[in-house]
């Protein structure tokens, strides 16, 4: 397999260790980041990775959007959603006519955010269920096991995609293409909004959710609101495997703080609007009704707003 040259704008825990994990298998990985502790940190001690394959330090190129030169193979965004458009701003002369696009951040939308930089041949967006923690600038942790799901935005065979999903999987990231990406990335909607924004307004842990039976019985309703609306814009998504994934997690995630709980508690802005928000707006469009979702979306926004 020949060296990909990969850029990542948005070098945060998924950022840096997407990056980290595929610099280690020989492909060329520059980090973008805005965040000075983040590149002091790995320019002076470099990036530290702890997975399931141990702990190992490893030299990598971190610098802001506006500083890099290099017109990569792919561009991977991974900052959150909030911060997608400001970011490829910044790195649109990085973007050259092979540079190819990626997100697999949560929610909805961002296909969308990524073609005002490209054209949507060379646009993928994907669902990622692996877990990753900036424990400290420069020191990422990732456990257990994952899988990755990338499709072309424009349904379109690609075979660069293929070189990635490839690249992803030696590096240890288990990835495949899949024309039903789409559907994996409503379900972990489903399983996001459910958790998320009742873990970001009760203040609780999921399994602080788990724990108790009002909170199980909300989170299953709030992901049947949005499998509906996924429904309703034609996708064949299981609500079976859905509800069992929300209940693993609330069986067994017991002291896990979401990031949009992480992100109030900070006083930071949430992804709320990539979440709730899209999905009360898509079921607009289909004339349904999401009012858990909707209430779950005004609270949040209020907490923000308190913030
Ligand atoms: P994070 O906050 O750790 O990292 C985001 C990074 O983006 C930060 O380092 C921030 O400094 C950087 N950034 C912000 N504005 C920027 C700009 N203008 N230019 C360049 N960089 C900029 O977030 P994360 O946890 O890595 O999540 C990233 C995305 O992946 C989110 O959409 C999240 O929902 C999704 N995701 C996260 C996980 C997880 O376990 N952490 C799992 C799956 C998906």
């Amino acid at each position: 397999m020949s060296a990909l040259r990969i850029s990542i704008l948005g070098a945060g825990a998924m950022g840096s260790l997407f990056g980290g994990l595929l610099a280690e298998v020989g492909h060329a990985v520059e980090l973008l980041d805005v965040n000075p502790a983040q590149i002091a940190a790995v320019r002076e001690r470099g990036l530290l990775i702890r997975n399931d394959a141990g702990e190992r330090r490893l030299a990598l190129p971190i610098m802001r959007p506006e500083e890099a030169t290099t017109q990569p193979d792919w561009l991977i965004v991974f900052t959150k959603a909030m911060h997608t458009q400001g970011a490829l701003a910044a790195a649109k002369h990085l973007i050259g006519p092979q540079t190819r696009l990626l997100s697999l951040q949560n929610g909805l939308g961002n296909a969308e955010k990524l073609a005002g930089f490209a054209d949507a041949s060379r646009i993928a967006i994907g669902m990622t269920t692996v877990p990753a923690d900036l424990v400290a600038p420069g020191e990422v942790h990732s456990h257990g096991q994952s899988r990755t799901r990338v499709v072309m935005a424009d349904g379109g065979k690609e075979p660069a995609l293929a070189a990635l999903a490839a690249a992803l999987n030696a590096a240890g990231l288990p990835g495949a293409v899949d024309p039903d990406a789409v559907v994996a990335i409503w379900e972990k909607v489903a399983f996001n909004v459910a958790l998320n924004s009742l873990c970001a307004v009760t203040q609780r842990t999921v399994g602080g959710l788990g724990g108790a039976a009002e909170g199980r019985r909300l989170d299953h309703a709030v992901a049947s609101e949005v499998l509906a609306v996924a429904q309703a814009e034609g996708l064949a998504v299981l609500a079976q495997r859905t509800h069992a994934t929300i209940d693993h997690a609330l069986d067994h995630h017991g002291g896990h703080k979401p990031s949009m709980l992480q992100d109030l508690l900070a006083k930071r802005p949430t992804e709320i609007e990539t979440l709730n928000g899209a999905v009360v707006r898509v079921a607009e469009k289909h004339s349904i009704a999401a009012p858990r979702t909707e209430a779950l979306y005004a609270l949040v926004k209020m907490a923000e707003q308190a913030a």
